[in-house]
């Protein structure tokens, strides 16, 4: 098996809705996105999938979340980064058919992260 991956970032801000403590008021963070993809076959020049149209399809994602407020996006419900990771990890649809998309992992500070994988 063959398991490759990307990464991006955006910065954004939110606020977490029901949380008692300080991540409950507006601040920002810079979060990381990586995306794991594993398979086994690969095309007649050596390759899985290209790092290119992995790297495009998570920058379309990572674009419409940066420099937003995370709350306004109905879609992600809560902005914690579990829900982040599971909006990033639902919208990666439409990928090469030769990879399945092992998991998303989102760093929300550089000791902190969530994976989302189903
Ligand atoms: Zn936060």
């Amino acid at each position: 098996m063959y398991r490759l991956r990307v990464e991006s970032q955006f910065d954004a801000a939110h606020k977490l809705v029901g949380y008692k403590g300080k991540c409950s008021r507006v601040h920002g963070h810079t979060w990381k996105v990586e995306v794991f993809v594993v398979g086994e076959k690969l095309d007649d020049i050596g390759i899985l999938v290209d790092f290119e149209t992995l790297k495009e399809k998570l920058e379309k994602i990572t674009e419409r979340l940066d420099h937003s407020f995370l709350n306004d996006l109905k879609e992600i419900g809560n902005p914690t980064s579990e829900n982040i990771s599971r909006y990033v990890f639902q919208n990666l649809k439409g990928l090469p058919k030769i990879v399945k998309l092992e998991k998303v992992r989102v760093w929300e500070s550089p000791r902190s992260w969530c994976e989302y994988f189903e």
